[in-house]
C-alpha cells in the first residue's frame, strides 16, 4: 500500500496514524493513504520563508525559467507513469489525464520562456518614470519586488497535475518560495510529481516543499509577506478568506472557486459555426466527467433552435462511452470520489425540483463498459432543460460538478446577456454566432461578469481551443462566484506573489534604484 508523504523543512516526513484512504473510484478499491498528523506546519513555513526565499530571491529571472524549464521536462518524462496514476487515482481515461499532466509541462514550459524574455533582472519595473514636478527632479517610478513570505498552494481534487505546475510556474518566476497542497483524495498524481522535483533537486533547498494530506493547521500560520492561492468550492474559499489571521495579517488570498459557465448559441449561424458550439460543447460536457471548473453548465439558444439544438446534443451525449477509463474504448469515467457521485446526483434532484427536465442522463448509468455491477462512482452524461431564462432559478446558483449541462431558451439578447449574467460571475463562457452587431452586444454585455470569453466564428472555426483549455498565456479567474481571483496571464501572474510600491524622490536618483530591473 503507498503511503502519501510530505516534503517539508527539506525532508520526507511520514504523518502519523492511519491517515485517509484514497480510492480508484472505478473499482472502489483502496490505492493508498494520506496523513499529515504530527507535520509542523509552523516550523515548514518557517524554514520555506527563511531558507527558500533567500535563495530564490537571490536568483535571476533566467535562473528561475531554468528551473521551470527542469520541472516541465521532469513532469514530460514522467508522463506515462504519471497518466497511469491519473487513470488510477483520479477515474481519469487517458485522454483526461493527459489534458492534467500536458497543462502542467506546458505551463512550466510557457513561464521558462516568459522568463527568458524577462532576462537576467531579478525584479520588475512597472510602467515609465512620471514627472510630480515641473521637471525631472520630483519624481516617482514603480517597482514590483518578490514579496519575502511563502506562497502556499492548495488545489482542487480535478487537476491535480495542472494546478500544482500552473501556480508553481508563476510563483517561482516572480521569486517566491511555494508549499503545494493538493486535494487529498486525488494526491497520487501529485506526489508523484513532488518526489520528481524532490529526486531531480530542481529547486533550492526550502524553494518547493509539498504537504501530501489533511491541511492541519497549515494556513493558521500565515503572514503578512505571505500569499494563499486556493482552488477549490466557493463555500471553503470563503471560509479561508474570513480566517483571523488572514484578515488581522491582510494575507495575500487568491481565490479560483465554483463557475456556472454559459456556451451562447447565436441565432443565425454558418454550419462551421454551429458544429464548432456542438464539439466544444460535448467535449465540455464529458472532458474529464465534467469535473473541469470550465465546464459548460448553462447552454443558452434561440428558442427557434430549441429543438435542433436538444436532438443534436443528445446524439452527441449517445455516443460517450462510460466505463472502466483503463480502456481505450472507453471516453469517460467515474466521478473521483463518491462524495463527487453523491453530490452530482443530489444537485441533479435539486435542479429537477426547481423546475428543470431530464432530456437524458441523469442517473448512474446501467452498466458501465468493463466494470463490476455495482461497483464505481458513475454518473450518465446528463442534458437538463429548463422553460425560460426566467425559470428555475437553481440553474443560475447551483454548480453541479459532473457531466451535467442545462438548455435554455431565450427570445431576445438583452433577455440573453441577462440570463448569462445569472451566474453570478464566472471563469469562461463562450458565444459562437457570425452576427458582428449580435457577438458585440452579448460579448460586451456579459464581460464584466467574467475572466474570459471564448468567441467562434466561422472564421476560427478551424483553429479554435476549446473553452475549458486555460492558457498561461491569458489570466484565468472571475468575479463573484467565481472567487474574485486572476492566475496567469503571462507577466500579469507575477503580481499576486510581488509587492507593487512606489518611490519617490529626485529622478536621477530613482532611475539608478531601479537600475537592472526589467520594464513592463
Ligand atoms: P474543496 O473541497 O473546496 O477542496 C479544495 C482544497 O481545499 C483541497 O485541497 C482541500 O484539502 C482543501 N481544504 C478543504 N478545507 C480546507 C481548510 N479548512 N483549510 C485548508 N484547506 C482546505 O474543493 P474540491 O472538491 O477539491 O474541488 C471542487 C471545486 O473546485 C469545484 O467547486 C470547482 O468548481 C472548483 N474548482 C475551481 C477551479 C478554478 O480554477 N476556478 C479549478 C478547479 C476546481 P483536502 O482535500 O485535504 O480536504
Amino acid at each position: 500500500m503507498r503511503s502519501v508523504r510530505s516534503h517539508v523543512g527539506g525532508e520526507w516526513i511520514q504523518g502519523q496514524g492511519s491517515g485517509a484512504e484514497l480510492h480508484n473510484p472505478t473499482t472502489e478499491a483502496v490505492v493508498a493513504t494520506a496523513s499529515t498528523e504530527g507535520v509542523d506546519f509552523r516550523a515548514a513555513l518557517a524554514f520555506a520563508r527563511e531558507v527558500g526565499g533567500p535563495a530564490i530571491r537571490a536568483t535571476t529571472f533566467t535562473e528561475r525559467g531554468a528551473m521551470l524549464r527542469a520541472a516541465s521536462r521532469a513532469i514530460h518524462g514522467a508522463r506515462d507513469e504519471l497518466i497511469a496514476l491519473a487513470v488510477d487515482n483520479g477515474g481519469n481515461t487517458r485522454s483526461d489525464a493527459k489534458f492534467d499532466i500536458d497543462g502542467a509541462s506546458a505551463t512550466l514550459a510557457a513561464y521558462a520562456d516568459l522568463a527568458t524574455e524577462l532576462g537576467d533582472a531579478r525584479f520588475l519595473v512597472d510602467g515609465e518614470a512620471v514627472n510630480l514636478g515641473r521637471s525631472s527632479r520630483l519624481a516617482g517610478r514603480h517597482v514590483f519586488l518578490p514579496l519575502e513570505g511563502v506562497a502556499v498552494h492548495v488545489n482542487a481534487f480535478n487537476f491535480p497535475a495542472w494546478g500544482l505546475g500552473e501556480k508553481l510556474a508563476v510563483a517561482i518566476l516572480a521569486g517566491v518560495p511555494v508549499v503545494s497542497k493538493p486535494a487529498t483524495a486525488t494526491a497520487l498524481v501529485a506526489w508523484r510529481i513532488a518526489e520528481l522535483l524532490v529526486e531531480q533537486s530542481i529547486f533550492q533547498r526550502g524553494v518547493f516543499s509539498f504537504v501530501g494530506g489533511a491541511p492541519g493547521d497549515l494556513l493558521a500560520h500565515l503572514g503578512a509577506q505571505d500569499v494563499l492561492a486556493f482552488t477549490g468550492s466557493g463555500s471553503v474559499g470563503a471560509q479561508l478568506r474570513a480566517m483571523p489571521n488572514v484578515i488581522a495579517s491582510s494575507v495575500r488570498v487568491n481565490i479560483e472557486a465554483d463557475s456556472l459557465n454559459a456556451a451562447v448559441l447565436g441565432a443565425e449561424t454558418s454550419d462551421e459555426t454551429y458544429d464548432l458550439f456542438l464539439k466544444d460543447l460535448a467535449k465540455e460536457v464529458t472532458q474529464k466527467t465534467g469535473q473541469k471548473c470550465t465546464a459548460t453548465r448553462r447552454v443558452f439558444v434561440p428558442r427557434a433552435r430549441l429543438a435542433e439544438v436538444r436532438d443534436a446534443i443528445v446524439d452527441r451525449l449517445a455516443q460517450v462511452k462510460v466505463g472502466d477509463p483503463s480502456r481505450d474504448d472507453v471516453t469517460m469515467g467515474p466521478l473521483a470520489t463518491r462524495r463527487q457521485q453523491r453530490d452530482v446526483l443530489e444537485g441533479i434532484a435539486k435542479l429537477v425540483a426547481a423546475g428543470a427536465k431530464v432530456v437524458t442522463g441523469g442517473k448512474a448509468p446501467e452498466a458501465p463498459l468493463g466494470v463490476e455491477p455495482g461497483r464505481g462512482f458513475f454518473v450518465a452524461p446528463t442534458l437538463l432543460e429548463v422553460g425560460s431564462t426566467a425559470e428555475a432559478g437553481a440553474v443560475h446558483e447551483l454548480e453541479v460538478f459532473g457531466p451535467v449541462t442545462s438548455l435554455i431558451p431565450y427570445d431576445s439578447t438583452p433577455e440573453l446577456v441577462a440570463g448569462v449574467r445569472r451566474g453570478g460571475g464566472g471563469l469562461v463562457s463562450s458565444v459562437y454566432g457570425d452576427d458582428k452587431a449580435f457577438l458585440r452586444a452579448v460579448v460586451l454585455g456579459i464581460a464584466t461578469a467574467h475572466g474570459r470569453i471564448v468567441i467562434g466564428t466561422e472564421k476560427n472555426a478551424g483553429a479554435a481551443m476549446s473553452p475549458g483549455l486555460v492558457l498561461p498565456q491569458l489570466v484565468h479567474g472571475g468575479p463573484g462566484r467565481a472567487g474574485g481571483g486572476e492566475e496567469l496571464g503571462g507577466v500579469r501572474g507575477l503580481r499576486l506573489y510581488s509587492q507593487r510600491t512606489a518611490l519617490q524622490g529626485y529622478g536621477p536618483l530613482l532611475e539608478s534604484l531601479v537600475e537592472g530591473g526589467k520594464q513592463v
